[in-house]
């Protein structure tokens, strides 16, 4: 194990443990990195190293963590004969945390005892931790303010219902906020029989016992449901701790690869925005099927384009999420033949991992294909970008219908009757509508708009930035743990 160095009682030391998956490592790690500059705190960041990605790996050992936060890498353990590549993706998280995290007590007493552990919501060993050692422990949440609500409320719903929750009747009724189709339930909880929503309801059920939830979200995003969990007296009668939207924390600074470093030059040839950049989330993959129809939709819509691609899977959506980064597939194996040299000039394909936020901030940047992860959906809101809404799983249909019907920065593309994939006529149209439509220009002009409203939310004087302060000042405030 690396143990960076251990603090001394006096010193304001906090601990930060994120799950893996870049999808939690990256805005855990923006938040460690706005505690020590912006907070004057040193940061422990406790990295789980099982099976981590290449992404990851790179990510947590590149030079420009500022001084102040350290990656504590907890040592790898041997999974080997507890996980395998059928194992759903939350049910091997469950499995790769709970082993990983057998030494934490041993290792935050090593570091001297932080003042306060900020958790991610998989990793709630961290609860128990924090008991033991009297450390006050706080829940990141990850995903938006709308699926913490629905969160808050799933104990209720598992206590209540019989059966499936995708066969009931409606929408569920979140205390305060907008009512969930049972088409855009998360996968964890599509079958409550599988390990996997055994795993995944053992960690959210816990959310109530953190001294506070940070939200990455901001006020004027997301007002209704951060009313409810405030005020609803359903989440005051479960007792749910004080909630602290912390804006809209993306990626600040990014590494840019040579190859990126390339294709950004590309971009700058390129009229303001008039390309669109397509990328399938951290894990993200399509079928064999439907990256052949994406592909000649994508053609047929003769509009400029950057496509991260990956190599396709039929079996899971999410079939990249452990070895994202390392995959040295080559997309002719997979794309329609002579794809690449039909759309040289006009098109882009990267190969698994693009840095982003450099991407999507460029100014030639005019739409946005994304899975419509949180990190994701925040980072194009940030930089005013349109969607295109392929949502492909966790809890990311229920990002598209928001992003789509309620916020209205995006538009989805629409899968025939009893189709598996969207046909490659479908993918022109919505690409042309959102590049070149009236519909598109209306939906661009939104995002520009909610891009100030981030803006104004990032202003360091914002009530975003205050509430973390407050919370920063009772840590600090505290005396040393015993
Ligand atoms: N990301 C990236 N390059 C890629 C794919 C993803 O930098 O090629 C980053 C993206 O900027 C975001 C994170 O990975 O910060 C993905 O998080 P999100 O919540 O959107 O999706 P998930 O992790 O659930 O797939």
């Amino acid at each position: 194990m690396v143990l960076a160095e251990s603090y001394s009682l006096n010193e304001h030391h906090g601990a930060v443990l994120p799950s893996p998956g870049m999808g939690h490592i990256i805005p855990l790690l923006e938040f460690a990195k706005r505690l020590v500059v912006h907070h004057g705190f040193r940061v422990s960041f406790v990295n789980i190293t099982t099976e981590a990605s290449t992404a990851q790996t790179d990510l947590l050992h590149s030079t420009s963590l500022p001084s102040g936060l350290h990656v504590v890498d907890l040592p790898p353990t041997d999974v080997s004969s507890l996980v395998n590549d059928e194992m759903l993706i939350v049910h091997r998280i469950g499995v790769i945390v709970e082993e990983s995290l057998k030494c934490l007590d041993t290792v935050l007493i090593q570091l001297g005892k932080p003042k306060a552990l900020i958790i991610d919501v998989f990793c709630t060993q961290g609860f128990d931790v924090g008991k033991q050692l009297s450390i006050p422990v706080y829940s990141f949440f990850t995903p938006s303010a709308a699926f913490c609500a629905f969160t808050l409320y799933h104990p209720t719903m598992d206590r209540e219902v019989e059966g499936e929750f995708i066969d009931l009747p409606e929408p569920v009724k979140v205390p305060g906020c907008s009512p969930v189709r049972t088409e855009d339930l998360l996968d964890q909880i599509r079958n409550r029989k599988n390990d996997e929503y055994r795993y995944y309801f053992g960690h959210v059920r816990r959310l109530c016992e953190a001294s506070g939830i940070f939200l990455n979200t901001w006020e004027d995003l997301e007002p209704v449901p951060l009313k409810a969990i405030r005020e609803n007296p359903f989440y005051q009668k479960i007792l749910t701790p004080p909630v602290y939207p912390i804006r809209p924390l993306i990626k600040e600074h990014e590494e840019v690869t040579k190859v990126d470093a390339k294709y950004l030059a590309w971009l700058d040839q390129q009229p303001e925005d008039s390309v669109l950049f397509i990328v399938p989330g951290s894990g993200g993959t399509m079928t064999a099927a439907q990256v052949i129809e994406f592909a000649w939709g994508l053609e047929l819509s003769q509009q400029r384009f950057i496509w991260v691609v990956r190599k396709p899977s039929d079996a899971s959506a999410s079939a990249t999420f452990f070895n994202v980064g390392g995959d040295v597939n080559d997309p002719k194996a997979y794309l329609p033949e002579n794809f690449v040299e039909r759309t040289r000039g006009r098109g882009v394909v990267v190969r698994s991992w693009a840095s982003q936020v450099a991407f999507l901030r460029h100014r030639v940047t005019g739409g946005f294909l994304s899975h419509c992860g949180w990190n994701s959906s925040l980072e194009s809101m940030t930089y005013g970008v349109p969607i295109i809404a392929w949502p492909l799983y966790a809890e990311q249909r229920a990002n598209a219908t928001m992003l789509a019907e309620e916020i209205g920065v995006a538009v989805k593309p629409v899968r025939g009757d009893g189709d598996t994939v969207f046909g490659r006529e479908e993918i022109e149209r919505v690409v042309r509508l959102l590049m070149e439509g009236e519909e598109g220009k209306v939906i661009r002009s939104k995002a520009k708009k909610l891009q100030e409203s981030a803006a104004k939310a990032l202003d360091s004087g914002g009530c975003s930035y205050e509430s973390l302060s407050r919370v920063v000042k009772r840590w600090k405030d505290l005396s040393a743990p015993i």
